[in-house]
């Protein structure tokens, strides 16, 4: 079981935004590695509460979070916040203590991760969308797909960037009415890296990138709905110099499926089946996920009636279990008839086996439909 994003932070869940952020800023400084060097348990503690504040920040996540908890994110495949690395989480930092980290802004920390001092440049996110069907929605599936990502390209040479001495950052000290400020900006000649380009290749460009066909694979985990976004981290734009590569983001759409229609992790069928089926009973091959199944319907079933398939729905995107396959069962009354036929209905009309007698069992609609989602 997963801790409480509130828990971590501790704060309550009527938090405002600038709690959430006090209360972060004072789990980073607690936990932060260069205070904590070596120590598992406090790096532990230091992503959970990154994790925490990437998604107790962000009031859309808030929301998704309030209403259904971890499961939100879940479903592996880095969902939301569920996959913080250490650059995720030092990238966040501009914005918490106002990014004058490394300057001198902020004391006590030297740099970050190593760094000295220096950003980390990350490249720019690829976005892609991928069709599934409802069969690779309900098992996961693995897809590979040919992305163009721009990469270093071969033959690049740097040198140490001239306007900020391979810092990544320029310091300014201005004059106001409280005193002298110092304030730490981002190095605009070299974007943060610390380097400039000192040689590239002619179809290089003014970035050292040039854009190359790649094979990605991604796994795609059971149960994932339309307009899902998965995040698959490093398969982005490569990064100038030493960066680090963006993210390949992939956007869920899902084709419609020919007889199942899926409600959750929920799938249904309508199967029609004849009067005389209904009277005598049949077994009736119907469709499934990965194939048909064969059914048995007892002599008297009646139309409207609602067969259960356990586990034969969508895996869960949480992970436990899968939904169930609804088949409603729509007995056909046929529209003409012979002579002979005719004969028959019309012998049997005052007929007491064929007067209505529904028993409890033969529940209404509104009773069915009111058990289904209990
Ligand atoms: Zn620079």
């Amino acid at each position: 079981m997963k801790e409480d994003y509130y828990d971590i932070l501790g704060i309550g869940k009527n938090a405002t935004a600038a709690e959430v952020k006090k209360a972060y800023r004072k789990k980073a400084i607690e936990y932060h590695p260069d205070k904590n060097p070596g120590d598992a348990k406090a790096e532990e503690m230091f992503k959970k509460a990154a994790e925490a504040y990437e998604v107790l920040s962000d009031p859309n996540k808030k929301a998704r979070y309030d209403q259904y908890g971890h499961a939100a994110f879940e479903g592996g495949g880095g969902f939301g916040g569920g996959s913080m690395n250490m650059d995720d989480i030092f990238s966040q930092f501009g914005d918490i203590f106002g990014g004058a980290f490394g300057g001198g802004g902020f004391s006590g920390f030297s740099g970050f991760g190593g760094g000295g001092g220096q950003r980390r440049v990350k490249g720019s996110n690829l976005r892609i969308r991928v069709k599934l069907t409802l069969e690779e929605i309900a098992n996961g599936v693995e897809k590979k797909i040919k992305v163009r990502r721009k990469v270093q390209a071969e033959g690049v040479t740097y040198q140490t960037c001239g306007t900020c001495g391979g810092r990544g950052q320029v310091t300014k000290i201005t004059n106001t009415i409280l005193g002298r400020m110092q304030t730490a900006a981002t190095c605009s000649a070299c974007g943060g890296s610390g380097q400039i380009i000192d040689k590239k290749p002619s179809d290089a460009d003014a970035n050292g990138l040039k854009v190359s066909e790649e094979t990605v694979s991604i796994n795609i985990p059971a149960g994932v709905e339309d307009g899902m976004q998965l995040k698959v981290p490093n398969k982005g734009n490569d990064a100038p110099g030493n960066g680090v590569p963006g993210d390949l983001l992939v956007a869920i759409e899902t084709e419609e499926h020919e007889t199942l229609k899926r409600e959750g992790d929920n799938l249904h069928y309508d199967l029609y089946i004849s009067i005389s089926e209904a009277v005598l009973g049949t077994s009736k091959e119907i469709d499934a996920v990965g194939g048909k199944v064969r059914i048995k319907l007892e002599a008297g079933i009646q139309s409207g009636k609602i067969l259960r398939l356990r586990g034969k729905g969508i895996t869960s995107l949480n992970g436990y279990g899968s939904g169930d396959l609804l088949v409603h069962v729509n007995v056909w009354t046929p529209k003409e008839l012979n002579k002979e036929q005719k004969d028959f209905f019309e012998r049997m009309q005052n007929n007491e086996n064929f007067e209505p007698k529904p028993e409890k069992s033969d529940k209404s609609f509104f009773e069915k439909v009111k058990d289904m989602f209990s």
